[in-house]
């Protein structure tokens, strides 16, 4: 099989956390694009409905939107059932959803801090675990996880502690996991973008105003666009990339370089 036809996803099923908007809805029209049904999942089920329409309407691939919060494992297993229903099996899930809260470690509440470690990081293991479980009873499956340069690198100059410490521990979590399900064919792998354009950055009011700065501190001096993940993302979910796992995927447009 040529690399062009392994890079395909036909017949694939995919669930993508965090699919409404941003990343995650970029991962999903990638994948979609190259073959995949996909499953849209989401806190917030009336942008996952109108994601998976406008998708579904640009790639005539099947999308289905399903309402859950990352960090209560119920609502995980019972978003595993539903996609189950429709889908019959699940081949690549990203673990993909994820907040970012800015304030002085000093002033940090214990909520703060608690939310971000629970959405970022536990809500991150909740979902790969529910997959992972499918996957071994199927023989295999890949799960992608989104972690950032922010596991690398303390971001300069906003105050993050918490996300930081969240995305580092997904690192770590992605190989952890990729080292338990080596054998049981799951294959388990991270992507850690840089500032990328979203709503997690145009959203928040402390954030806005550090854009010029991040884009002069950046290499190639910009922002990167949700589109550009789209072909890692392609990669990892399907046979094109059968030896990886355990991995982790930097792309920051030489951030973190300097
Ligand atoms: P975004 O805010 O545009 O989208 C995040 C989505 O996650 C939203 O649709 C939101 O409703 C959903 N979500 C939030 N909490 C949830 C929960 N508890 N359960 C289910 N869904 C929930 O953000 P984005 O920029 O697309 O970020 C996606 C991922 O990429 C996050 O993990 C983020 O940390 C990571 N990331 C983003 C950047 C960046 O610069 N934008 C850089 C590195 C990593």
């Amino acid at each position: 099989m040529g690399i062009m036809e392994k890079m395909r996803l036909d017949g694939k099923k995919i669930f993508v956390t965090g699919g409404a908007r941003g990343i995650g809805k970029s991962i999903a029209l990638g994948v979609a694009e190259a073959g995949a049904d996909v499953a849209i999942v989401d806190l917030d089920i009336e942008e996952a409905k109108k994601t998976a329409q406008q998708l579904a309407a640009e790639t005539g691939r099947k999308f289905i939107a399903v309402q859950a919060d990352v960090t209560q494992p119920d609502q995980v297993e019972q978003m595993i059932a539903t996609i189950l229903e429709q889908f019959d099996r699940i081949d690549a899930a990203f673990c993909n959803a994820g907040i970012c809260i800015n304030a002085p470690a000093e002033e940090m509440t214990f909520e703060q801090w608690k939310k971000v470690i629970d959405i970022n990081l536990t809500g991150v293991f909740l979902t790969a675990q529910a997959a992972g479980k499918v996957m071994i009873r199927q023989g295999g499956g890949s799960i992608i996880t989104t972690a950032s340069m922010s596991g690398h690198i303390v971001n300069y100059p906003q105050p993050q502690c918490a996300y930081n410490a969240s995305k580092a521990g997904v690192i770590l979590l992605t190989k952890s996991l990729a080292v338990e399900w080596a054998l049981k064919g799951v294959r388990v792998n991270s992507i850690s973008p840089g500032y990328i354009g979203t709503e997690l950055i145009s959203n928040s009011p402390f954030l806005v105003p550090l854009i010029k700065q991040w884009e002069e501190m950046t290499p190639v001096r910009r922002l990167g666009r949700p589109d550009e993940l789209q072909a890692i993302a392609v990669y990892l979910a399907g046979d094109a990339s059968k030896f990886t796992t355990g991995s982790d995927f930097v792309i920051d447009g030489a951030f973190t370089c300097v």
